[in-house]
């Protein structure tokens, strides 16, 4: 018979949630036993994460670049910057954020990684949860679970957000501006689902440039592979040296899952809800959520479940989501006029979660109207 590990906690996944949370438990020097349970034996730098901030906070020494503009723009059309002089949009290579992550949980001798073990069972018995892996098995008394969700779930999502890209390399530098990022440009629909071009410029030699589309059924990865090799050719970067290529497909709008009849452990991470519905962005709010959860468990031994959006940026979201999903002809006009006529700091509140209710109205203001009603009107007939 095995032996059974006896831990105070067990954190299910150790990626961005879980190691972010192990992170800040470390942090505060945690005296509680904690085991954080990930299937891969290595990381790779498999994603980047970027998010609006001034330029000092907790993860500075993490950004690889920063960019004080961004641009848009519809399809065919000139592209339009927008700029704001305290915050950047900034980027933290997944690599870098592994690397750092466990090195800062190494310094903390009440922390482990477990690597290589993926949780099979988690079940509530009298003595603790019982958790599970293809090794070992766990007795933890409690449990949080960043596990991504399952992909039956992900599909019933309002939208998906499919993505695929290449960060490239050059012989020699080019001549392009890297003082910013193409955040949606080449705005248009591909098949009547709306799709753009995402570009971030790491170096005058070396990019990240990504094709992305909003849809209702995910597109294959080869389909999206079509469109970013048209892509690379229009631009003439067809034979640039692919360094990596990063791909995904993010929930927009994640329906709760079906009620369990057994007791669940606290979600966080995507599956907690941490992504923006209307965006697909949760880099911040996990590390939010992650810097008050441990502060939480160090002082009174409980856990907090992954923080989502106020109960008006829901709604908000939601509408956005089902006027999108019912016409996604709307999209290129209302993404371009919401970048072109809300001011850049009001843009940056609505993406960070932090926007005002005067924010929100001026939003409101500059979306077309009559979609909105009839998503709203959808919405008050489902409620009721
Ligand atoms: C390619 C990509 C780019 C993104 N870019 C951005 C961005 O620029 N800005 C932004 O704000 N957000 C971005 N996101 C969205 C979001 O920030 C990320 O998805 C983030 O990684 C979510 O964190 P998480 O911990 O919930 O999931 P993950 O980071 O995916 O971690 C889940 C972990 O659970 C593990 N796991 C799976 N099954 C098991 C099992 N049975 N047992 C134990 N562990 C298991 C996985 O191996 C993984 O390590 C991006 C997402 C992707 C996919």
């Amino acid at each position: 018979m095995s032996l059974i590990k006896q831990v105070d906690l067990a954190i299910l996944g150790g990626g961005c949630a879980g190691l972010s949370l192990a992170r800040e438990l470390a942090k505060h020097d945690v005296k509680q036993s904690v085991v954080i349970i990930e299937p891969r034996t290595t990381y790779q730098d498999d994603r980047s994460w970027c998010f609006w901030a001034p330029a000092q906070h907790a993860l500075t020494d993490w950004v690889s670049c920063a960019w004080p503009q961004w641009s848009f723009g519809q399809h065919n059309q000139l592209k339009q910057f927008k700029s704001h002089v305290d915050f950047l949009y900034q980027y933290i290579r997944s690599g870098d954020f592994y690397q750092k992550s466990q090195l800062a949980i190494q310094g903390c001798s009440a922390i482990n990684l477990a690597l290589g073990q993926t949780v099979q069972e988690v079940y509530l018995e009298p003595a603790g949860w019982r958790v599970a892996t293809n090794s070992t098995t766990f007795m933890a008394q409690q449990v949080i679970d960043t596990r991504p969700p399952p992909s039956s779930l992900v599909q019933q999502s309002t939208l998906i957000q499919s993505f695929l890209g290449v960060e490239i390399l050059f012989d020699q530098p080019t001549d392009i501006d890297v003082t910013q990022v193409e955040l949606m440009t080449d705005m248009r629909l591909l098949d009547g689902e709306f799709c753009f071009t995402y570009l971030l410029p790491l170096s005058a030699q070396q990019l990240l440039v990504e094709v992305t589309v909003f849809a209702k059924t995910r597109p294959t990865q080869a389909d999206l592979q079509i469109e970013l090799d048209k892509l690379l050719h229009k631009r003439g970067w067809a034979h640039a040296h692919i360094v990596r290529t990063e791909y995904g497909n993010l929930p927009m709008g994640l329906p709760n899952g079906a009620p369990s009849t057994s007791p669940q452990p606290i979600r966080a991470g995507m599956a907690g809800g941490a992504l923006r519905p209307s965006s697909g962005y949760g880099f911040l709010r996990i590390q939010r959520w992650a810097e008050l959860c441990a502060k939480q468990y160090v002082d009174n031994g409980t856990l907090l479940p992954q923080t989502v959006s106020g109960f008006l940026m829901q709604q908000m979201d939601q509408i956005f989501l089902q006027a999108l999903q019912k016409d996604s002809a709307l999209a290129p006009v209302l993404f371009d006029n919401l970048l072109s006529q809300t001011k850049p700091d009001r843009f940056i509140r609505f993406m960070n979660d932090q926007a005002s209710l005067l924010d929100c109205l001026h939003i409101i203001a500059h979306v077309p109207k009559i979609p909105f009603i009839k998503a709203l009107l959808a919405r008050q007939r489902y409620a009721l």
